[in-house]
């Protein structure tokens, strides 16, 4: 054989092949909290009787997200106060690994459908909501997030659609979803659309406000409310502060004047987005963000003590590991294995009244069908 060509063999069996078959290491993220926040100890309430039900969704959150922002926060969430903890099953009808509108649609109202779709069984016809359950029972019903409402996950509570990109058609969905109160983004949508429509007039001819700004927010003390601040998203969490803990109790404030009791989701949207990102720092903002704002629902809940609250997520993003860190220094160092969604049971923490019910091993839908049984709806 020619000279050269042992050399190229030689060079391809030690150097090229194995270069290829190594998958390539991908980089470590570096994250600290630099101010590291209070956590206080709250005491559950002592009763039994469930008049509402709070569910908090972290879209996208799992237990090492939990654990990233626990480590960062040296040691100390205020997730920590919940009384019992189970662990749900994502997956949905068609997918192993399932988007915001089949995972929300489980949490929702109760059944596996296909990826994509917001409030509707796999042949497409609509379901109701604990929203919808709750109002024929002459409850309330309210939704608070960051996102822009045609997006999945509040979409899932109040609108029907086989396919979540239909983002037009959605939102004009809240018109008729007969809610009590909603906060989020997304005006884009609600006014100055293609079919001449304007949604806020709509609203406002079925008895709701529609507060364009925090300011008008707060001056609301009773009725229907409609309240988009934001053309889409709002703004990243050291711009807006602590708007969704505002946000939420506000409507826990005005759903309570309902003596029959109340359904309330709260979401922390865009952990979801920067786990598709990868951007470690701003996931563990907005992660701290959503706890701080399970804190003050909780502490809501239990001065309230008629209240349950249920936190959980409708799925994994980004496949975040942590590598790496120094729980004194509030030191994270994590990886992501993927800008995509990932298949890992997601946590469920429960604190309140009934909360015990929420331990085990279950299917996403399970979490629908204990809140509709203790809610008696
Ligand atoms: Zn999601």
């Amino acid at each position: 054989m020619n000279k050269r060509y042992v050399l190229f063999f030689l060079l391809l069996i030690t150097i090229v092949l194995p270069a290829l078959s190594q998958t390539p290491e991908c980089p470590s993220q570096t994250y600290v909290l630099e101010h590291p926040y209070s956590v206080e100890k709250i005491t559950p309430p002592k009763g039994h009787k469930i008049k509402n039900v709070i569910l908090m969704i972290g879209d996208g959150m799992s237990l090492m997200h939990v654990y990233s922002a626990w480590t960062a926060n040296r040691g100390k969430l205020w997730l920590d106060n919940c009384q019992y903890v189970g662990l749900s099953k994502t997956y949905c009808a068609n997918k192993l690994i399932t988007d915001s509108g089949a995972g929300g649609t489980a949490l929702s109202s109760g059944y596996k459908t296909n990826y994509h779709s917001v409030g509707v069984d796999t042949n497409g016809k609509p379901l109701k909501s604990l929203c919808t359950l709750a109002q024929e029972k002459g409850k309330s019903s309210g939704i608070a997030v960051t996102c822009r409402l045609w997006d999945a996950t509040p979409a899932d509570f109040c609108c029907h659609n086989v396919d979540r990109d239909k983002e037009m058609d959605i939102v004009a969905d809240y018109v008729n979803c007969g809610i009590d109160y909603a906060f989020g983004g997304g005006a884009a949508y609600f006014e100055n659309r293609p079919d001449g429509r304007d949604l806020f007039k709509e609203l406002q001819s079925k008895g709701y406000q529609t507060p364009r700004t925090w300011a008008d927010v707060e001056k609301i003390k009773s009725g229907k409310v409609f309240a988009i601040p934001y053309s889409k998203d709002t703004p990243v969490p050291a711009v807006r502060g602590d708007l969704l803990a505002r946000a939420s109790i506000k409507g826990l404030d005005l759903l309570n004047q309902n003596k029959k009791g109340f359904f309330m989701m709260i979401e922390g949207s865009q952990l979801d987005d920067y786990g598709h990102s990868n951007d470690l720092d701003m996931l563990m903002q907005e992660t701290h963000d959503f706890d701080k704002t399970i804190g003050e629902v909780m502490k809501w809940a239990a001065k309230d003590g008629e209240t349950l609250v249920v936190v959980t997520a409708d799925h994994e993003t980004g496949g975040l590991t942590l590598v790496d860190g120094n729980l004194k220094k509030g030191e994270i160092v994590c990886k992501f294995s993927t800008h995509e969604h990932s298949g890992v049971m997601v946590p469920v923490y429960a604190f309140g009244p009934g909360s015990e019910n929420f331990s085990g091993i279950y299917e996403n839908t399970e979490i629908f069908w204990k809140i509709k049984k203790l809610l008696k709806l």
